[in-house]
């Protein structure tokens, strides 16, 4: 009897462990985690959905949330907190679902120590330098520090617990509290600027430029960067760039300091230098490519905003309002509700922009277009000319739109032969135009130029894109 019972033991146990075993690795189990692809990616990719038990080719995977940048590192990260990263050759490494292992990686050719179990989250880490999505932080003479979402999320994992808050509950067996925290990736900004006491003014993306006085910390949030300040309260989301010792003066003031003039009865004239950077212009007023300009007083340094292109800047100048107020933000917007143009119209004053061949803004202006009727590859000698004539009708305010200085800042860089033979060109219309002109001139840039491995460019919040001159001075013969 003793020996049955004891046998029928055994063999129930058998069967349930049996059981169990085959109910945990059911290959139909239901659920299944997300596993989520960020950090320096187009498109942060969460899913669950793919085939179990068929492994897939890790760079496919991660090619669906379109890298920015073609070198990059990939960490892998786990539940248990452990954490791989694996280079650019993921050759060999495929993504797989299982119901012991989670999701998990086979890696053929790089060390055991790669296969990580129970996978959570994977993070593209650029390894490019100032790439497209960089966070700068930046003086206005220099780029002290690039970063982007993806190298601040490797920065930040020596991570700290941002502490939420603490709770308390009274039951009749006494009080009972939580603590609550977040994994959140607090980076200290002190650890990259250093301790001193500065302004910053941090840009977003949006267009915004917050002033603040004491740093705060960077998040890392998935593909962007946000920015918290010291007390932990308040959050800026999706941070662009930050310039520490910010200058005072913007080239909104080309609105605001034209009003001004008119308002004490003088004519106003904007020449307006597209593409051209406060360190171009320091530049070229040290090595002789400007003298005209050279013999005006020094131009401040003045911020534009995000992003720093034409129609961007080009709406800040002429609204005397950021992007946030103005509602152009890049090169796509184009539908202003108001500007300097309608604001004089409305007063009964008369006023003109001398464009090149297109209209960039719905500015409400009187504009004349002109195109290259001589074909010497440039519009600036026939812009000047229109100019020119324009003067003896007496307009109460003119903008005059300069293209070349970013036409050869695009092709041959900031400081190319050709661009700086440019600037040289500019620097006599401007002469030539300030002579002409009695009243107030004011000279200023929608953004400037940063050199790149073909040319130039700009649109990123950095020291080149970001600062551009800013003068004001008495026309009419000297
Ligand atoms: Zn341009």
């Amino acid at each position: 009897m003793k020996d049955n019972r004891i046998i029928l033991t055994v063999i129930f146990s058998l069967l349930t462990a049996a059981l169990i075993y085959l109910l945990l690795n059911r290959p139909d189990r239901g659920y299944i985690p997300y596993l989520k692809v960020a950090g320096d990616v187009k498109n942060v990719l969460y899913f669950n959905n793919f085939e179990k038990n068929e492994k897939q080719v890790l760079k496919t995977v991660i090619e669906k949330a379109v890298p920015l940048g073609e070198e990059y590192d990939v960490l892998l990260t786990g539940s248990d907190g452990l954490i791989a990263k694996i280079d650019n050759r993921t050759d060999g490494t495929y993504l797989n679902f299982s119901t012991r292992n989670g999701w998990e990686i086979l890696n053929e050719n790089h060390p055991v120590s790669s296969q990580i179990k129970h996978l959570k989250e994977i993070i593209v880490i650029n390894r490019e330098e100032n790439a497209e999505n960089s966070l700068f932080i930046f003086d206005t003479e220099k780029n002290t520090v690039s970063i982007t979402p993806g190298q601040l999320y490797e920065k930040s994992l020596t991570r700290t617990l941002n502490f939420k808050g603490k709770s308390n509950i009274v039951r009749e067996t006494g009080e009972y509290s939580v603590s609550v925290y977040t994994t959140e990736f607090l980076y200290p900004l002190e650890e990259f600027i250093g301790k001193k006491n500065a302004a910053y003014m941090i840009i977003d993306g949006s267009g915004k430029n917050h002033y603040i006085r004491s740093p705060g910390y960077l998040i890392y949030k998935d593909n962007r960067i946000d920015y918290l300040d010291p007390g932990k309260k308040n959050e800026i989301k999706d941070i662009k760039g930050i310039l520490s010792d910010p200058p005072s003066v913007s080239n909104t003031g080309a609105y605001h300091d034209a009003l001004k003039f008119i308002g004490e009865g003088k004519k106003v004239m904007v020449i307006f230098l597209d593409g051209f950077s406060y360190s171009q212009y320091d530049y070229a007023l040290k090595n002789g490519y400007s003298p005209y300009l050279a013999s005006l007083p020094k131009a401040e340094k003045a911020t534009t905003y995000f992003k720093p292109v034409t129609n961007v800047g080009f709406a800040a100048m002429i609204t005397g309002t950021g992007p946030d107020e103005n509602g152009i933000h890049d090169r796509s917007y184009r539908n202003l509700k108001s500007s300097i143009f309608t604001v004089l119209k409305e007063k009964g004053l008369k006023s003109l922009l001398v464009e090149a061949d297109v209209r960039i803004l719905d500015h409400g202006a009187n504009e004349i277009l002109n195109i290259d009727r001589n074909k010497n590859g440039s519009i600036d000698d026939e812009v000047f000319e229109t100019a020119v004539k324009e003067l003896s009708i007496g307009y109460d305010y003119m903008m005059v739109h300069f293209h070349k200085i970013d036409d050869c800042g695009h092709s041959f860089g900031p400081f190319g032969k050709e661009t700086l033979e440019q600037i040289r060109i500019s620097d006599e219309y401007v002469e030539e135009l300030v002579r002409n002109f009695n009243g107030k001139i004011i000279i200023t840039a929608d953004h400037g130029m940063h050199k790149t491995e073909t040319g130039g460019s700009h649109g990123q919040a950095r020291y080149e894109d970001f600062i551009v001159p800013y003068l004001t001075i008495d026309g009419g013969a000297q």
